[in-house]
């Protein structure tokens, strides 16, 4: 690497949760990286777009491992056997406490170099969103601290927002285009977010633990070209489309509404959103614990995304769609075509 920090150590690395949103970023990010790089698959898992993402990473040179975190003896042979040095968790929502058995069998085969675990997000020490986001970040608090007690080397990723439109009810907003009907806004969309391309998700992710200056501890993702408010997303997004749109406001009380319908996942997202977009919860602390570091002071050479161009890739992606479904020489040519990716995503 270009940094003396910056180990050329390429070990094994194991990513567990490939064929997920975060996962699959992450996973090209290690591939991408040169690393050998092992994926846990779930043999229960069998839906056709995930196994394409998995035959996707197996043709990009990923080896697929079977099996499931929860078999403890398991995970211990299959860390021992490959020689496994870096283990990033991806596991969802609702698998967080399947990490405790990941964590046991870590610690026991002792030769884990670097351990990330599903985070993703926001610092969830930090961060006190209501019912039932609370329920995930009590897991996600546990889980931290099974693994300090344990003594596993380890790097909690903050990587804060996917660079997408924020959608209230979606956990996958990058699946989804940015809306061509109506913004809808959260408040008085003045509250800043930092939105991070996923494929900058997995690049720095995989940067980060290589390096010794982020053993055991919380890197923020805070890159400043990409803190935006909600209310600067939607003219940016004018701008792409070439129009206007109206703005219908979400308030804090629609969405505590939306928290307390406790659907999940949707419920999960209104509180974070209510967080982010409300409390602002990215941005309302200073990183000053000796436990913090700044993702762009490590790498300050190298520039991540900004949201124009990831939002360029959604206005080609209509563009595009636009143009395969137009029939030549009909009046109806000129209609935008509205994928309906959203209600497919959640
Ligand atoms: P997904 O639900 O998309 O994917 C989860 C993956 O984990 C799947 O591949 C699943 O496999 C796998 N998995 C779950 N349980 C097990 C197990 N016991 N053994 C092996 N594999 C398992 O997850 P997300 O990408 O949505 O979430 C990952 C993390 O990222 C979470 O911590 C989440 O909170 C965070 N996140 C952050 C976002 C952001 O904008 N910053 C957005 C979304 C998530 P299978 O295919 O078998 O189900």
């Amino acid at each position: 690497g270009s940094s003396p920090n910056v180990s050329e150590e390429t070990g094994p690395t194991m990513v567990i949760g490939s064929s997920g949103f975060i996962g699959r970023f992450v996973t090209e990010a290690s591939l991408d990286s040169g690393r050998p790089t092992y994926i846990l698959v779930r043999s229960s898992s069998n839906s056709p777009s995930k196994a394409s993402t998995i035959k996707f990473l197996q043709d990009k040179g990923a080896t697929i491992i079977y099996g499931s975190i929860t078999d403890k003896e398991f995970m211990e042979k299959v860390l021992k056997e490959h020689k496994i040095e870096i283990v990033i968790s991806t596991v969802g929502g609702e698998s967080i406490l399947d990490q405790f058995n990941l964590i046991e069998a870590i610690k026991n085969v002792d030769t884990i170099k670097r351990f990330l675990p599903s985070e993703f997000g926001h610092d969830i020490d930090r961060a006190d969103p209501v019912e039932p986001g609370l329920t995930m970040y009590d897991q996600k608090r546990k889980i931290r601290r099974q693994i300090e007690k344990s003594g596993i080397p380890y790097t909690y990723i903050c990587c804060n927002s996917i660079a997408a439109w924020p959608y209230h009810d979606n956990t996958h907003p990058a699946d989804v285009l940015p809306p061509l009907d109506r913004f809808q806004i959260y408040g008085d969309g003045t509250v800043k977010a930092y939105f991070v391309a996923g494929t900058d998700i997995g690049k720095f992710t995989v940067m980060s633990f290589n390096d010794d200056r982020t053993l055991n501890k919380t890197v923020h993702f805070q890159p400043p070209s990409n803190l935006l408010n909600i209310n600067e997303m939607a003219s940016l997004w004018e701008e792409k489309i070439g129009r206007t749109l109206p703005r219908v406001t979400i308030t804090e009380e629609d969405l505590l509404q939306r928290a307390k319908e406790m659907r999940i996942p949707q419920s999960v997202v209104a509180a974070l959103t209510h967080d982010i977009f409300i409390n602002g919860c990215q941005i309302n602390f200073s990183l000053d614990k000796p436990t913090d570091v700044e993702i762009c002071s490590l790498y300050p050479n190298i520039p991540f995304r900004t949201i124009a161009e990831c939002f360029d890739d959604f206005a080609k992606k209509i563009f595009d769609n636009a143009k395969a479904v137009s029939k030549p020489a009909t009046a109806s040519n000129n209609a935008i075509f509205v994928p309906t990716a959203k209600q497919e995503a959640l």
